[in-house]
């Protein structure tokens, strides 16, 4: 646990999970708004294929049955014993199969000139001429328009209501055009169909001709329907009846509202019924979400990274904490040398790895003389001072690495050597010596001169810790009594 910790504040792993966490936060949020997004989407999709689906179905059923009464009209006209019949019984076989397609509008026979021959209105049509109309042109000057579609027009019946017409065409025996059939549909018929379809905020429907003509808008932006518009005509209507085809995104010329719409084909009749659904709207909630789960999702990955930083500082701090205690624990505050205790933790070790290695080594017992006196004389502030300049002049003297000085207690130094020979050993203890009494210890403004004593003891193949340190200082009591200023060593002395 403690290594995990120690791991993480160090920053760069903490740094890493941190950052893993708030990629798999974001990450699944965006995933599950994407998922929300093809929902709407395919809520979407699903309504507008739907009612489209139901919409054309409807249209084309009716236009199909207005196809077939006008088809039976033109039969009807055929027969030869028609004008033979009494009016009002030629104009029940006239009509006959008008049926519903009466609802729709009127149902007109023109001649080759556009006058009314026959019809089912209830308005006196003798003095109206439809030469003029698309559906009565169209099928004068293309023997085979077919079923046609007109234009949408204002009716010149009393009733003066918006309405289109299919017609077809009527051949003389010898094939000359004799005049049409026609039959109008009012557009009103649309209009309730389409106020039906309880369509979204913002949603439209559209029956157009293919070439773009509108016939019909709901809503309309002018209030009539938007009858007659003209929208570009789609580049490429899809083959087969009543095919609904991919939906796509437009802009609305009328409105400025964008809108994903779906168009259907109603087959045989140039038509297409367009269902739209307004993107703002569909998508509203949708946004609503995406934002609410953005600013969740920062706030939550600030708060991640803040805490994270803050918990890795804190931890960071207290290892520093520990690590200073651990450093102050085995060092002396006064003259910055490691302490009594350092010694004990290096001394054992040192010592059995020199013996493992057959190696020798070797331990300098350092003392002030006459340390007292100096206190003495100027007081514990000089005496400390002094005491802090001996310890840098030591620390200097043995200075290869592995070399190990110390302060042991009040003025006294030890300097464990390893790995080092006798004459080495000799010259390190001298080179202290040396070093010490060189030059006088300047500080405010005396210059004391001040010398050591050097006790040398060196490992023996039985010995522990105590007993090499007990040598040196024995040494080191040889070195005082033989004068001061000196270095000494058990077995021989060097003066
Ligand atoms: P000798 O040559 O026999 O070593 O004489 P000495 O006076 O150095 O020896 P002694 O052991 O009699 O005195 C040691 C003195 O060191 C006693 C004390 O006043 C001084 N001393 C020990 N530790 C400190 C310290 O941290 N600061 C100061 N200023 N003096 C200290
Ligand atoms: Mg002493
Ligand atoms: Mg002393």
């Amino acid at each position: 646990m403690d290594k995990v910790l120690k791991h993480l504040s160090s920053g760069r792993l903490l740094r890493f999970v941190t950052s893993a966490l708030i990629l798999a936060i974001v990450g699944m949020q965006s995933v599950a708004l994407w998922r929300s997004y093809q929902e709407t989407w395919h809520d979407g999709e699903r309504y507008t294929a739907n009612t489209i689906s139901v919409l054309a179905g409807s249209i084309k059923r009716d236009f199909l049955l207005v196809e077939s009464s006008l088809t039976g009209l033109a039969e009807a006209l055929r027969e030869p014993t028609l004008m033979k019949l009494p009016a009002a019984l030629r104009q029940r076989v006239l009509f006959r199969r008008a049926g519903d397609a009466h609802d729709f509008g009127v149902m007109l026979v023109l001649d080759a000139q556009g006058n009314v021959v026959f019809d089912d209105a209830e308005d006196d049509l003798s003095a109206i001429n439809f030469a003029d109309r698309d559906y009565f042109r169209i099928q004068k000057e293309s023997p085979d328009a077919g079923v046609y579609v007109s234009r949408p027009f204002v009716s010149r019946l009393a009733s003066a209501e918006p309405a289109i017409a299919i017609s077809e065409r009527l051949n003389a025996p010898d094939g000359s055009f004799a005049g049409v059939v026609v039959a109008t549909i009012r557009l009103i018929y649309f209009q309730q169909l389409f106020e039906r379809v309880k369509l979204p905020p913002g949603g439209i429907i559209r029956l157009t001709r293919t070439d773009g003509t509108v016939i019909l808008r709901y809503p309309s932006t002018d209030g009539r329907g938007n009858v007659g518009d003209s929208i570009p005509p789609d580049p490429s209507p899809p083959q087969g009846a009543g095919a609904a085809d991919d939906w796509w995104v437009e802009t609305s010329r009328l409105d400025g509202e964008r809108r994903f719409l779906r168009t259907a084909y109603i087959e045989g009749f140039q038509l297409a019924v367009t269902v739209g659904l307004s993107a703002r709207r569909q998508f509203r909630g949708w946004y609503f979400r995406a934002a609410v789960t953005l600013a969740l999702t920062l706030t939550v990955s600030l708060l991640l990274a803040m805490t994270v930083s803050a918990l890795a500082t804190s931890l960071r701090r207290s290892r520093e904490m520990e690590r200073q205690l651990e450093r102050m624990a085995i060092t002396d505050s006064l003259t910055g040398l490691p302490n009594r205790r350092a010694l004990d933790l290096t001394l054992d070790v040192e010592m059995q790895r020199c013996r493992r290695e057959r190696r020798e080594l070797a331990v300098l017992m350092v003392d002030i003389d006459h340390f007292k006196r100096v206190n003495d004389t100027h007081g514990h502030t000089v005496g400390d001072a002094v005491l802090a300049e001996v310890a840098q002049r030591v620390r200097r003297a043995a200075c290869r690495p592995g070399d190990f000085a110390c302060r042991y207690g009040g003025e006294e130094f030890v300097v464990v050597l390893p790995e080092t020979p006798s004459e080495g050993v000799e010259l390190v203890a001298e080179r202290i010596r040396a070093g010490v009494a060189a030059s006088a210890v300047v500080t405010q403004g005396l210059a004391i001169e001040i010398t050591v004593s050097v006790g040398i003891a060196v490992q023996r193949a039985d010995d522990g810790p105590g007993e090499l340190i007990a040598r040196s200082d024995k040494a080191l009591y040889t070195a005082k009594r033989a004068g001061r200023n000196r270095v000494a060593r058990l077995e021989t002395f060097a003066a």
